[in-house]
């Protein structure tokens, strides 16, 4: 015998099995319902919620036609024809809150200041700055155009229309809308509630004594920070050792008690990893291999209602499979109808990036801008999935594609911004 069988491991290009990344993510969203459940809470207490009842506006907004601008408020019919000047007297002021009551006349103005209400008989708002004032009465030349400079009463939602829809990932305009309905409540849905745990005996928590041969838990704090922009409570289950009926016990507490459970490590095929093996035991495991690098030891499945995502152990992997794949189904997972967009941009490398055919690798960038409008991008030297300052030392992802091989210096790639997800 002159060479040895090998097994697949994370060394290989692509092996049978391994899913690629679009379809293990769409396998993800698939299996996932939205949780049931509400709850109402005041306007200022809902950013990053998810929307349950539609806000319907009973207004009109603005709720009257008023002036865009500071300036002078004439009917439209009565501004002068081509190539004349024509004279208006000034009657009197509108401020906001604070309407000018009579109705304006032909050859007559009144002084109106942003946002105030219109006087009956005018139609049209002439710029401060676009007229001569002499005393009290303005010069307006023939540069103007009916209806200038005007907001009209309904035009940005109309009374009945849905002003936000429900599923919607609630931002800070949506949170000014709704307040400018007049509504002070509204109905979201409940948070998700997700278990987060590490796996390993060699994982030690932040703050005991150090051990030699020992490493502390990265994992449970990056995910911590990844969740923030989610509607969670996280249910912290800290470190598990390697003892399948320990995990098999925690992971049956935790379907129970959330919605979904967060594991890193144990994932793979080593005497020490559980995971799916347990997940086998106590629920479905629906897969298990993505061709994703890092991170393609990954198993996704079910117990009972609750969905399990088998993060890979090693800290840059749990974060490239995070943002892929758990934050999207969260999303799903806590009612939203979308999840936001994740955007990329194509950048120009800068030095020759190692890559074979086979998985869709995730390398750690930084991106800078060039002086010509484009963005150049160069990766944060080894690209270990266990070297977490690969990421805190880039500011993006550089994507590059399954079929995708060596990738010179000056090739195009696209990058996924870290503003975009963190
Ligand atoms: P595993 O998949 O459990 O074999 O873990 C792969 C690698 O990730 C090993 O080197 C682990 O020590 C490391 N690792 C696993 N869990 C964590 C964690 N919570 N924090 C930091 N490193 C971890
Ligand atoms: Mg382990």
């Amino acid at each position: 015998m002159n060479s040895i069988p090998s097994q697949p491991s994370c060394a290989d290009g692509l092996e049978s099995g391994a899913l690629p990344v679009d379809i293990a993510k769409k396998k993800i969203l698939e299996a996932i319902d939205p949780v049931s459940g509400n709850e109402v809470l005041p306007v200022a207490e809902a950013l990053h919620r998810i929307l349950e009842k539609s806000v319907t506006s009973a207004l009109d907004v603005p709720g009257h036609t008023n002036a865009a601008v500071d300036g002078f408020a004439v009917s439209g019919c009565d501004l002068p024809a081509r190539g004349h000047v024509k004279a208006f007297r000034i009657i009197g002021q509108a401020l906001a809150g604070k309407p000018y009551k009579d109705p304006v006349g032909n050859d007559q103005t009144v002084s109106i200041m942003t946002g105030a209400v219109l006087p009956a008989g005018a139609d049209t708002v002439l710029m401060q700055e676009q007229v001569e004032r002499q005393g009290n009465r303005i010069l307006v030349s023939d540069q103007h155009r009916r209806g200038e400079n005007v907001r009209r009463a309904g035009e940005d939602i109309r009374r009945g229309q849905v002003a936000v829809e429900k599923g919607r990932y609630l931002l800070p305009p949506d949170l000014g809308l709704i307040a400018s309905l007049g509504c002070l409540e509204i109905t979201v849905k409940r948070r998700i509630r997700v278990a987060l745990l590490s796996t390993g005996n060699e994982i030690l928590s932040a703050g005991a004594p150090h051990e030699p041969g020992k490493i502390y838990d990265s994992n449970r704090f990056s995910l911590i920070g990844a969740l923030h922009k989610l509607p969670v409570d996280i249910i912290d289950y800290g470190i598990l050792r390697d003892d399948p009926v320990h995990l098999q016990k925690t992971f049956e507490e935790a379907s129970k008690r959330c919605d979904a459970i967060i594991s890193s490590g144990g994932v793979s095929v080593g005497e020490a990893d559980f995971t799916r093996q347990v997940l086998g035991n106590i629920g479905e495991i629906e897969f298990w291999k993505v061709a994703i690098k890092p991170g393609r030891p990954l198993a996704f499945g079910k117990i009972g209602d609750a969905c399990l995502f088998g993060l890979p152990g090693n800290p840059v992997a749990v974060l490239v499979t995070f943002y892929q794949f758990v934050l999207p189904a969260l999303f799903k997972l806590a009612g939203a109808n979308q999840a936001p967009l994740t955007p990329t941009l194509p950048a120009r490398v800068l030095q020759p990036l190692r890559k074979k055919p086979g998985r869709t690798e995730f390398q750690r960038g930084i991106l800078t801008p060039t002086s010509d409008g484009h963005w150049e991008v160069k990766p944060t030297g080894k690209q270990g999935s266990g070297i977490l300052t690969s990421m805190t030392r880039a500011n993006c992802f550089i994507i590059l594609e399954q079929a995708r091989g060596r990738v010179q210096q000056g090739d195009w790639v696209q990058v996924l911004p870290f503003s975009v997800l963190m």
